[in-house]
C-alpha cells in the first residue's frame, strides 16, 4: 500500500545547504541555515551549556519519563526569561507553561490550544514569514490570512499597510507576531508599533501568537522582549512559543516552551491541562537532555551570567558583521545597503532578484535563499571580502 506515495521534493533551504557541503570550490560560502556561527564557521557549544552538560552527565541518575509539562526549574527560569521576575501575570499565576520539542512543538501546541477553542481559526501571518509557520499551524486545521509587514523598496516594515490589513482582525481571530528579529526579513516593530497593535487587540479583541525564536540575539535578552511584554502587560490572553535553540545554542536537543497568559490562574491551569492532552496525542511526552541543561544554566547565577555574556557578544559580533557588510558592500557597489544595520537578528534580504541570488551560487558559490535572504551569522571577516566583491561582479 505504500508505493502510493511518491518521493518528496527536498526542504528548499536544507536543499541549498547540502549542495553547498558538496561544492569543491575553496571559496564557498553558507549563508542558508538560520544557524548562529562564530568566526571560524563552526556553530558552537555555550560554554555555560558545557559546563551544565558535565554536571548534569555526573549526576543525572535516570532516563524516565519527563513530567508531561516538563522540567519545572526550566518552565520557571523561562517564563521569567520571556516575561521578565516583575511580571504581574508571572505573580498573579496567569500564566502556564509546557516544555515543548523546540520552538516548532510551542508553535504547534500553540495551534492546538487555539484551534480546541476556536476550531479553524483564523491566523493573520505577516507577509512574508517563516515559511514552516504554515504547515505548523495549518495542519491543526487553521486557516490563514496575510497582513502587510516588509516594504521591499524601503526595506523596513510597511506599518500603514499591516495596520489596514490587521484592521479587519476580530475576536476569534489570532494574529502571529514574530517577538523579534523577524524570519527573513529582520524588519522589527518599534515599541510604539507594538502598542498600536496592543490598542488593536484590546479594541478589536484578536489574540496575539508571539513567535519568539532569537531573544538575545536582536538588541539584548531585555529590549527584544519589551514589545512582548508590553502585549502582556495589557491584554487579558497572549500565547508565546518559545525557544533555546539560537539563544542557547540547543538546536539539536528540540528545546521550547508554550507559553499560555490567560484572564485567570484558574484558566491557565485548565490550558496547560489541554496542553498536555494535546501533546499526549502527539508525542507524548518531552525531550529531557536540552531542558535540563537550559534549566540549569537559568537557575544557577554564575551559569547564567556566564550564559547572558556569551549571548551579548554573540549579538554584537552579528551587529558588527551588519556594520562590516554596509561598508564592504558599498565599497563595491554604487548601492544604498544602509538598511542591513538597522535589521535586527541573524538575517536580511539583500534586495537582490533571484537571477543575482542564483548566479552568485553558481558562479561564485556563495549560497543564499533565491529571495536573497541571508543569515548574517555566515559571514566572517575570511569571507566577507570575496562576498562583497562577488555581490559587486553579479550588480555590475
Ligand atoms: N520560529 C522561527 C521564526 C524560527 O526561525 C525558528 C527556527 N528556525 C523556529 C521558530 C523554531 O525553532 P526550533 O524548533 O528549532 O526551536
Amino acid at each position: 500500500m505504500l508505493d502510493v506515495l511518491p518521493q518528496m521534493p527536498e526542504d528548499s533551504i536544507l536543499g541549498l545547504s547540502s549542495a553547498c557541503r558538496s561544492d569543491p570550490s575553496p571559496n564557498k560560502i553558507d549563508l542558508t541555515v538560520g544557524i548562529y556561527m562564530n568566526e571560524e564557521g563552526v556553530c558552537p557549544v555555550f560554554d555555560a551549556v558545557r559546563l551544565a552538560q558535565q554536571s548534569l552527565v555526573a549526576e543525572e541518575t535516570t532516563k524516565a519519563y519527563m513530567a508531561p509539562a516538563g522540567d519545572a526549574a526550566f518552565n520557571q527560569g523561562l517564563q521569567r526569561l520571556v516575561l521578565g521576575s516583575g511580571s504581574a501575570a508571572l505573580a498573579d499565576a496567569r500564566v502556564s507553561s509546557i516544555q515543548t520539542p523546540g520552538g516548532c512543538g510551542a508553535l504547534r501546541i500553540g495551534a492546538e490550544i487555539i484551534n480546541a477553542a476556536a476550531p479553524g481559526a483564523r491566523v493573520w501571518v505577516s507577509d512574508p514569514t517563516w515559511p514552516v509557520h504554515i504547515p505548523l499551524l495549518g495542519s491543526v486545521g487553521l486557516r490563514f490570512e496575510t497582513y502587510r509587514y516588509y516594504e521591499p523598496v524601503s526595506h523596513g516594515v510597511n506599518f500603514d499597510g499591516m495596520v489596514e490589513d490587521l484592521g479587519r482582525a476580530g475576536r476569534g481571530d489570532v494574529v502571529l507576531l514574530h517577538g523579534c528579529c523577524h524570519n527573513p526579513c529582520g524588519a522589527d516593530l518599534t515599541l510604539e508599533q507594538w502598542s498600536v497593535i496592543a490598542d488593536m487587540a484590546e479594541r478589536q479583541g484578536f489574540m496575539p501568537f508571539v513567535d519568539i525564536a532569537y531573544q538575545g540575539l536582536g538588541d539584548g535578552l531585555e529590549q527584544d522582549v519589551a514589545g512582548l511584554r508590553l502585549l502582556v502587560e495589557r491584554l487579558p490572553e497572549v500565547i508565546i512559543a518559545a525557544s533555546c535553540s539560537k539563544n542557547m545554542g540547543l538546536y539539536r536537543e528540540r528545546t521550547g516552551a508554550a507559553l499560555f497568559v490567560s484572564s485567570s490562574a484558574e484558566n491557565a491551569r485548565a490550558l496547560l491541562s489541554q496542553a498536555q492532552v494535546a501533546a499526549r496525542r502527539i508525542y507524548s511526552m518531552p525531550p529531557a537532555h536540552g531542558a535540563l541543561l537550559a534549566g540549569r544554566v537559568l537557575a544557577d547565577a554564575e551559569l547564567k551570567t556566564n550564559w547572558e555574556d556569551e549571548l551579548q557578544a554573540m549579538c554584537w559580533r552579528i551587529n558588527g558583521l551588519r556594520t562590516s557588510l554596509v561598508s564592504k558592500l558599498e565599497q563595491n557597489t554604487d548601492r544604498d545597503f544602509g538598511f542591513i544595520e538597522r535589521e535586527k537578528g541573524m538575517f536580511s534580504f539583500l534586495g537582490l532578484t533571484r537571477a543575482e541570488a542564483i548566479a552568485l551560487r553558481e558562479k561564485h558559490s556563495i549560497y543564499m535563499l533565491e529571495s536573497s535572504r541571508i543569515n548574517v551569522a555566515g559571514v566572517n571577516g575570511a569571507n566577507i571580502d570575496y562576498l562583497a566583491e562577488a555581490v559587486g561582479a553579479v550588480l555590475r
